[in-house]
């Protein structure tokens, strides 16, 4: 690729519909700063176009990479270091350089936690609903972040569940049927699962709402739409809701943070978000 000025790149499958240009972009224009981020799709299995790109990465030209689906775990085989937390969690979202060296950082897991600082979720039992790449951050945050009591990875494929709760050392994995009884002595119930996302957002990974009260705080990752059908219904038994927005900016923030040693304009971010997710939505 040819940069006429200095970017940072997503790299994923599929990309089109990301909302992380928007937030960067945003970012870089509202502080004025000379920087363009895009997406690039990068198939899935075409490791050598995902290596050739992370090869790029000067630090000049090409500044920094975030990665996404299909690609967070590929990639790690071309860096040259992991900080820990990427270790941890055997994921890289954020692509930075560092005296020469490509290393790969994991910024899901800050921005997982960052809406729940003050909420006072330590120490409690948290239900993680799916078992995929959101779900495995989570699991992390809530061990590492929240000094969870239990944790419950709740997933109609027990196979994929017992793997990330085993590649972890983190959680027990249940099934659907049990919900009832582990929403009993919850307190954070997080849904890392697509269920309830645009276009089918009449949806919810939780059938019977009135398993929810004002005893349980429902953070539900989805971020279009903002309300998703599971918080509407939770809101409406009483339980305290959390979005998947804050956490998308929060993870950017992150990156963005390593990348130009600014905090990220989330006013400004915030705003142009919620205008695009409205206009998308009408
Ligand atoms: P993923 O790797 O594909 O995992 C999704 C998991 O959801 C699967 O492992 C599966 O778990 C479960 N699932 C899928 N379809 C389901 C269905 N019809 N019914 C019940 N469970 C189903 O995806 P991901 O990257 O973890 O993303 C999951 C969600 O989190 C998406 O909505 C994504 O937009 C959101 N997310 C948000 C942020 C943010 O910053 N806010 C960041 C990352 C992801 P089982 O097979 O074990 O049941």
């Amino acid at each position: 690729m040819s940069y006429k000025e200095a970017t940072f790149l997503l790299l994923g499958d599929p990309v089109y519909h990301s909302l992380s240009p928007l937030i960067h972009n945003t970012a870089f224009s509202a502080l004025g700063l000379p920087f363009r981020y895009a997406a690039h799709r990068v198939a899935v299995g075409d490791e050598a176009k995902l290596e050739k790109l992370i090869r790029e990465i000067d630090g000049v030209s090409l500044i920094g990479v975030n990665v996404t689906i299909p690609h967070k775990s590929a990639v790690v085989s071309f860096l040259d270091d992991l900080t820990p937390i990427a270790r941890k969690v055997g994921a890289v979202n954020t692509i930075y350089l560092e005296n020469g060296r490509k290393v790969g950082h994991n910024t899901d897991v800050e921005g997982f936690l960052s809406p729940l600082d003050g909420l006072n979720l330590n120490n409690k039992e948290v239900v993680i609903l799916g078992s995929g790449g959101a779900a495995r951050a989570a699991m992390v945050a809530a061990d590492s972040g929240l000094n969870a009591s239990h944790i419950s990875v709740v997933s109609r494929n027990l196979e994929s569940a017992s793997a990330a709760c085993a590649d972890l050392s983190i959680g027990e994995v249940k099934t659907y049927d049990e919900l009832p009884e582990l929403l009993k002595t919850a307190s954070l119930i997080v849904n890392a699962t697509p269920v309830g996302m645009w276009p089918e957002t009449n949806q919810s990974p939780i059938n019977n709402p009135r398993l929810l009260s004002e005893k349980h705080t429902v953070y539900d990752l989805i971020y279009n739409p903002t309300e998703t059908e599971l918080l509407r219904s939770a809101r409406i038994q009483g339980a305290s809701t959390i979005g998947g927005l804050p956490m998308l900016i929060a993870q950017a923030a992150g990156a963005f943070r390593i990348w130009t040693g600014s905090e990220m304009p989330v006013k400004d971010v915030n705003w142009a978000l919620n205008n695009h997710l409205k206009s998308t939505l009408d």
